[in-house]
């Protein structure tokens, strides 16, 4: 039976040629409505990085999405959304809906993010120094180090001030005269291990209580005159790419029940930079066989796509983007490489696929939106796939 899903993809790489990346935005909605649904209180900024293109960002932008940038040029992808709005309008939105959640900024972008006024995380006392010097006007979140056991990608060891130093950090910013809004965490991405969640609130709700112990003001004044903080539950909510993977059903009851529980009874706000959650289901590649090789008995295809493009989420994402055949056939271990010279540029020693595919076949990966094309290069003069919008 032809799936009616291939013959979509077929027409889309006969239409565009091949490598090409299929955004399904249709799927992004989906997304983004069920993180809404199942965390109501929790408002979501959409990470950037897990996939920067325009149109993604458009798209979470009309959903009424939130932003997390981590660079200059991030921020002007988002800004590009709004900049045409009146002054004042555009001010809120960069303060009410974008944070620039780096702990490292070089001086001359805190000049820049000065000019804006934005919300920006920090995590040490150097940083600090540098915020003072060059962008006094923006908003504090300090990040804490929380524990990343049991997530794909740790995050821990280049991030975070350590929890027992995290009201000196927020007494040594008041001093210098800085504003600090609230508190931040990243449990490391696709974590599979709830309870990194539970210890970061704990860690968190301990340092808002002692702070207010030692009479250190944090939060802001809201449109209603109250003062609010943020808790900022950073990102890694799962994605379902094996039957393993926790529903993120599950991780959403846990946190309304446990963020209740801890902070109640201050009055915050919580916000969360889911990214992967986001796109990763919502993209498709669709790469062609180039070449046909049996080695030591195994069949080898060549694929125009690989490790240096979008399959470069192996490397930088230790995910696995399983390939699947349009045409049916009996499946055998094969390998599967991409086009460059470079050895490393092997997808996998072992993807179940018909061992009797020709040249000019193709083959599709699903769930490959997040950290992928984000990290394509041009290596060896192979460009980065073409990108089709679905659903747009
Ligand atoms: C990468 C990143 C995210 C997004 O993480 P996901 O696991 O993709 O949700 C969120 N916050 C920060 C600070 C990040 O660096």
């Amino acid at each position: 039976m032809i799936k009616k899903q291939n013959i979509l993809l077929e027409k889309i790489a006969e239409e565009h040629g091949t490598p090409v990346f299929v955004i399904d935005h249709e799927k992004i909605r989906e997304n983004y409505r069920e993180f809404r649904e199942k965390l109501p209180d929790v408002q979501a900024y959409f990470a950037v990085k897990a996939n920067s293109n325009p149109e993604i960002i458009k798209t979470m932008y009309y959903m009424g999405a939130s932003f997390d940038v981590a660079s200059f040029p991030e921020f002007m992808l988002v800004y590009d959304n709004f900049k045409h709005l009146p002054e004042k309008e555009r001010q809120d939105f960069i303060w009410d809906k974008i944070i620039y959640a780096n702990t490292i900024k070089p001086a001359e972008v805190l000049a820049n993010l000065n000019i804006y006024k934005i919300l920006v995380t920090f995590d040490n006392i150097e940083e600090l120094k540098k915020i003072k010097k060059h962008a006094p006007d923006v908003g504090l979140v300090l990040r804490i180090r929380v524990p990343n056991t049991g997530s794909m990608v740790e995050l821990s060891s280049k991030f975070g001030a350590h929890p027992g130093e995290a009201v000196d950090l927020i007494a040594e910013a008041i001093n210098l005269g800085l504003g600090v809004e609230g508190i931040s965490f990243h449990v490391g991405s696709q974590c599979n291990n709830f309870d990194n969640y539970s210890q970061a609130l704990n860690f968190a709700s301990s340092i808002f209580k002692e702070a207010e112990l030692r009479n250190y003001q944090i939060g802001f004044i809201d449109k209603e005159g109250k003062r609010r903080k943020i808790l900022d539950i950073g990102g890694g909510f799962p994605v379902k790419y094996t039957p393993d993977v926790k529903s993120f059903a599950t991780l959403a009851r846990q946190l309304n029940s446990e963020i209740k529980r801890l902070l109640s009874n201050d009055n915050i706000q919580v916000i969360a930079e889911p990214g992967r959650f986001m796109v990763a289901t919502a993209c498709t590649l669709i790469t062609k066989i180039v070449g046909k090789a049996v080695r030591d008995g195994k069949t080898c295809y060549y694929l125009d796509d690989g490790v240096h493009h979008t399959f470069s989420g192996q490397v930088f994402d230790h995910q696995h983007y399983p390939l699947n055949s349009i045409k049916c056939g009996e499946k055998k271990v094969c390998a599967t490489f991409g086009p460059t010279c470079d050895a490393f540029d092997t997808i996998s020693l072992a993807d179940e696929l018909p061992e009797d595919l020709q040249i000019d076949d193709l083959l599709y990966a699903e769930n490959i939106g997040a950290y992928t094309i984000a990290s394509t290069t041009y290596f060896n003069g192979f460009p980065p796939p073409k990108v089709v919008h679905l659903n747009k």
